[in-house]
C-alpha cells in the first residue's frame, strides 16, 4: 500500500428512475441543456424517451446526436458548435462511455478557449466546465463518475486522455431500465470492461484503501450479475447490480488507475477499430497471467468474487483461466486473431501502449519487449 494518498468523492449519484431528470435540471436552475447522444440510442428509442421526459417537464433543450464510438475531436467540435449556436448552458450525456466522454469534452470547450487536445493529460483543464449530467445506458465505462474523457485524434491515429477532477459529472442518474435494450454482445463486452477497471485498479501499484474498497464491491456485484445480465438485460436486479458495479469500478480506477490491459487496448481501438470493452476482455486473461508473478494475495480474492467454483489449493495462474472461461461463456472472442488483428502492427501498437501512464503502475514491471510479447500471446 502507498504511504500517502488522497481521493475525492465525486458528484452526486442518483440511483433512481430517469423520470427525475426535469427535477434535477430545475434544482440546478439550468435553462438550456444540450442533450449529447448518438444515433444508435436514437434507433433504440432511448433518445425519444428522454426527449419526452424533458418536454413533459417543460424543459427547453437542444440535441446533438453526432457522437461516434471512440469519439473524435471532430465530434467534439461539432457538438460544441451546436452548443454555442443554440446558447446552451449545460450538458446532459446519454449513452455509453463515448457519449459521456464527448459530453465532458463539449462542457470543457464551453468554458475554456482553444482546442480540446489542449486539455489532454493530467489536470490541464483550467476553468470548471458547465454542469454535466450523465445518464449511462451501458453497465460499462463508469464514465458517469470518473475524472476521465478519452478522445481520438483521427489525423494522428492516436487516443488521448483528459484527466481532471473538474470534469467529474455533477450528477449521475443510474436507471437500470435503460440497459434493457442493450444487445447481448455489448452487455458482455461493456461488463468485462467494467470488471477490468475494478481488477486493474485493485492490482495497480498505486491502489489504496478507498480504491480497494470500491473495487471489491464492484467485483462482488459484477461477479454475481454479469452472467444473468448478459443472458437477460431485462432482468432488473441483474441490470441494477451491473450498473452499480460499473459505477463502483469507475470510482476505483479514478483513484487506483489502471494497468497494462488498458494501455494495450487503446491502440487496438485506434488501429483496428476494436470496441474498447472487447479489446479489454480479450487482453485481461493474458495480462493477468503475466502479472501472476507479482501477486501478493489479491488474485485469490478476485477469483472468489468472479468464480462459482470452490478451489482448495489456489494458485494465481487459476485466475487467468477463470477469466478466459468467463469470456467464453459470455460469447467474447478468445483471441486477437479472431478480431483480425495483424501481427505486423504489434511494434507500432506497443510503442503507443508504452506512452500510457498505466504501464508504469502495472503490478509487474513491463518493458516495450514485454508488451510486444503480450500482444503476440493475445493473438
Ligand atoms: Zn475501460
Amino acid at each position: 500500500m502507498r504511504d500517502n494518498f488522497s481521493f475525492k468523492v465525486p458528484g452526486e449519484v442518483k440511483f433512481d428512475s430517469i423520470e427525475i431528470l426535469p427535477e434535477v435540471i430545475e434544482e440546478k436552475a439550468l435553462e438550456k441543456p444540450l442533450l449529447v447522444s448518438d444515433n444508435g440510442l436514437q434507433e433504440a428509442g432511448l433518445v425519444k424517451r428522454v426527449k419526452d421526459i424533458l418536454k413533459d417537464g417543460d424543459i427547453d433543450f437542444e440535441i446533438f446526436l453526432g457522437v461516434q464510438p471512440n469519439p473524435s475531436m471532430e465530434n467534439v467540435d461539432n457538438g460544441y458548435a451546436r452548443y454555442k449556436e443554440h446558447d446552451c448552458d449545460s450538458v446532459i450525456c446519454l449513452g455509453g462511455g463515448s457519449s459521456i466522454d464527448a459530453g465532458k469534452a463539449i462542457a470543457i470547450l464551453a468554458t475554456n478557449d482553444g482546442n480540446i487536445i489542449d486539455y489532454a493529460g493530467m489536470h490541464a483543464v483550467e476553468n470548471s466546465p458547465v454542469s454535466i449530467i450523465a445518464i449511462p445506458t451501458t453497465a460499462g465505462t463508469g464514465s458517469e463518475v470518473t475524472p476521465v474523457a478519452v478522445i481520438t485524434d483521427e489525423e494522428k491515429n492516436y487516443k488521448f486522455t483528459i484527466y481532471s477532477y473538474k470534469i467529474i459529472p455533477e450528477t449521475a442518474i443510474l436507471d437500470p431500465d435503460l440497459a434493457a435494450s442493450l444487445p447481448a454482445d455489448i452487455a458482455a463486452s461493456t461488463g468485462m470492461d467494467a470488471l477490468t477497471h475494478a481488477v486493474e485498479a485493485y492490482l495497480s501499484k498505486i491502489s489504496h484503501p478507498f480504491a480497494d474498497a470500491v473495487a471489491e464491491k464492484s467485483m462482488e456485484l459484477i461477479g454475481k450479475n454479469v452472467r444473468k445480465f448478459v443472458a437477460d438485460r431485462k432482468n432488473h436486479e441483474a441490470a441494477a447490480g451491473m450498473l452499480l458495479g460499473s459505477m463502483f469500478a469507475g470510482l476505483a480506477f479514478s483513484w487506483g488507475r489502471l494497468g497494462n490491459v488498458h494501455a494495450m487496448a487503446e491502440p487496438l481501438g485506434v488501429y483496428f477499430d476494436i470496441p474498447h470493452g472487447v479489446a479489454n476482455a480479450v487482453l485481461l486473461p493474458v495480462v493477468l497471467d503475466y502479472n501472476a508473478l507479482a501477486d501478493e494475495g489479491k488474485y485469490q480474492r478476485i477469483f472468489n468474487y468472479i468464480s462459482r467454483k470452490n478451489v482448495d489449493n489456489f494458485r494465481p495462474e487459476l485466475l487467468a483461466k477463470e477469466v478466459y472461461e468467463l469470456n467464453e461463456k459470455l460469447g467474447i472472442p478468445g483471441s486477437l486473431s479472431e478480431l483480425k488483428v495483424d501481427s505486423d502492427y504489434i511494434p507500432d501498437m506497443a510503442e503507443d501502449a508504452m506512452k500510457s501512464g498505466n504501464v508504469k503502475i502495472n503490478p509487474r514491471q513491463t518493458t516495450y519487449a514485454d508488451i510486444c510479447q503480450l500482444y503476440q500471446e493475445a493473438l
